[in-house]
């Protein structure tokens, strides 16, 4: 009978915990900075192709992301990044076979314009190759260039260079890697790489030797990491994203190039339904974009595009009390909820209203400029 009373209350004490977990709430402090905020930008007209192409991935983000982002960084009024941005889009992103969408199928969707299966990176659901984003920019005379804080490895980046049949055959997208056109990679992932076999690229595995390979190279691969790029440790999104983008305005023969830069950990902090973590790295995200954003709005020929691939943490802001927004996690997977697009530059206009995920592809590839550059 005691044994019976005993189980009962243990049952007790884990159904409340259980609740008490489920429905616990962050207290986010709303941030006062807009003094001192960035404006946003007014689309040219212009009818000359995009020569530079920056796509900016915010793995996870959802819209609410960016709301309590907004909130904490600056207040209701402060702009960021994305809001600075004059064209703004719906994404729809469901899998082959799923309304569920990891970050394989997604970023599969948009750097081939082929709905695949979770899991599959630059392959069909039948597993048969499909040409990528960088490969096709290269017969354009595009150069391209990687950036993520998680693993090089990892799908989203990956889906830019890699054909393979599970995100999680990590060894083998890091051998594609070493094969591929790709000119720079910043990143994790040093271990899934053999560093011996690296005749064909000049392998750096501390930040601080950026600055003078970057300038120097004609092929990097940055490794600073075993797995994930660690917050304390460093590089930031941002340092890598500035490192990628002067190698690219260097080695580009032709002036062309495409930039994917991912804050791979804002859907990792999601998944931990860590709030305080997850703006950390929302922010050092939110200051890539707007890094990328000035550097467009002095010329006329940078395509920035913004996205996500799915939303993570079910992530819904409830209500205000005093100077905090309240806020609660309601998984800790993706939710099904709506992500969204954003762009600057000339061709901005094609990522408006409602935008399949899988369309991005063909708008990139439609827009680039076909011209063939002669070199003296
Ligand atoms: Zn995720």
């Amino acid at each position: 009978m005691k044994s019976k009373i005993f189980i009962l209350i243990i049952v007790i004490i884990s159904l409340l915990c259980i609740y008490l977990f489920s429905s616990s709430k962050d207290k986010t402090l709303i941030g006062n900075q807009t003094s001192h905020q960035l404006m946003p930008l007014v689309q040219k007209e212009t009818t000359s192709p995009p020569k530079k192409i920056i796509l900016l991935i915010g793995d996870g983000m959802g819209i609410n992301h960016t709301t309590i982002g907004r909130f904490h960084l600056g207040g209701p009024n402060f702009n960021m990044g994305v809001d600075r941005m004059p064209i703004h889009g719906m994404v729809t992103n469901h899998s082959f076979n799923s309304l569920y969408i990891d970050s394989a199928a997604s970023a599969t969707a948009w750097a081939t314009g082929t709905r695949t299966i979770n899991g599959f990176i630059g392959v069909d659901h039948k597993k048969r190759n499909v040409t990528n984003i960088t490969e096709l920019l290269a017969t354009h005379d595009y150069i391209s260039g990687l950036v993520a804080t998680s693993s090089l490895t990892h799908a989203t980046p990956a889906a830019h260079y890699a054909h393979v049949d599970s995100r999680y055959k990590e060894e083998e997208i890091a051998s594609q890697l070493m094969t591929s056109d790709i000119r720079i990679a910043l990143g994790g992932g040093q271990e899934f790489f053999n560093l011996e076999e690296n005749e064909n690229a000049t392998i750096i595995l501390n930040p601080e030797q950026l600055e003078d390979k970057v300038l120097g190279s004609q092929r990097i691969i940055g490794l600073f990491a075993q797995d994930g790029i660690k917050r304390s440790v460093g590089p930031t999104q941002l340092a890598m994203s500035k490192s990628a983008l002067s190698f690219l305005e260097k080695n580009s023969e032709c002036g062309k190039y495409f930039l994917m830069s991912e804050g791979s950990q804002i859907d990792w902090a999601s998944h931990d339904n860590d709030l305080p973590a997850m703006l950390v790295e929302l922010a050092d995200f939110n200051d890539t974009v707007n890094y990328m954003l000035d550097f467009a709005s002095a010329r006329d020929d940078v395509l920035v595009i913004v996205s996500s691939d799915h939303e993570t943490g079910g992530l819904t802001l409830l209500d205000q009390e005093k100077d905090y927004v309240i806020s609660k996690w309601n998984t800790d997977s993706h939710s099904l909820n709506q992500v969204a697009i954003y762009a600057y530059g000339p061709g901005a206009s094609q990522f408006a209203g409602k935008v399949d995920q899988t369309e991005i592809f063909a708008k990139i590839a439609d827009l680039a400029d076909k011209t063939s550059c002669s070199i003296d």
